[in-house]
């Protein structure tokens, strides 16, 4: 499985509880619509695959958010194994894992492979009332929002009405 894909799995796994209109969904909600999502992501939507994505899904957002410590992703990876296999280009590295860990395995080792490769650069969105993250693949790592359309902007909209109503209101106290 190409790393993009991997990293979309695990930012779209992470991404499923997102929060709209001040209500959180949980994309995963529903088996079914749960067993559609692991199929989207390169499963083939079965109800294990389903448990194990959500059990990964929850720790990995505590992790992310830091309300709990890697150590709790231990359970999850207990008999992972990464089995070598010399080709023409080098060395390709297979999963070995049972089909219903797999989505989950995947998410968890991309997760730990940006850790590595892109230290911070996954994080919580900025916005308290978004519940989405964001990898910041950007030179300068200053990201803040999941999306500059979803919430920058909301936010940036929101500062500049309380600047112009502030002045307003210093414009009313001067009487002018
Ligand atoms: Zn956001």
């Amino acid at each position: 499985m190409p790393e993009h894909e991997d990293e979309a799995l695990l930012l779209d796994l992470l991404n499923s509880t997102p929060v709209a209109d001040g209500r959180q969904f949980d994309l995963l909600a529903t088996d079914e619509e749960a067993r559609g999502w692991a199929r989207d992501h390169g499963g083939a939507g079965t109800a294990g695959e389903v448990t194990h994505l959500r059990r990964a899904r929850d720790r990995l957002q505590e992790v992310v958010r830091g309300t709990a410590g890697p150590e709790t992703l231990a359970p999850l990876l207990t008999d992972l194994r990464l089995r070598p296999e010399v080709t023409q280009h080098g060395i390709a590295w297979h999963l070995d894992v049972t089909d219903d860990r797999r989505p989950a395995s995947r998410a968890l080792l991309t997760w730990a492979r940006i850790q590595e490769e892109l230290p911070g650069r996954l994080r919580p969105c900025a916005n308290d009332e978004c519940r989405r993250f964001l990898l910041d693949r950007s030179r300068p790592n200053t990201a803040r929002w999941c999306s500059m359309k979803a919430c920058g902007n909301r936010l940036k909209a929101r500062r500049h009405y309380r600047r112009a109503h502030g002045q307003a209101d210093a414009t009313a106290r001067k009487g002018v």
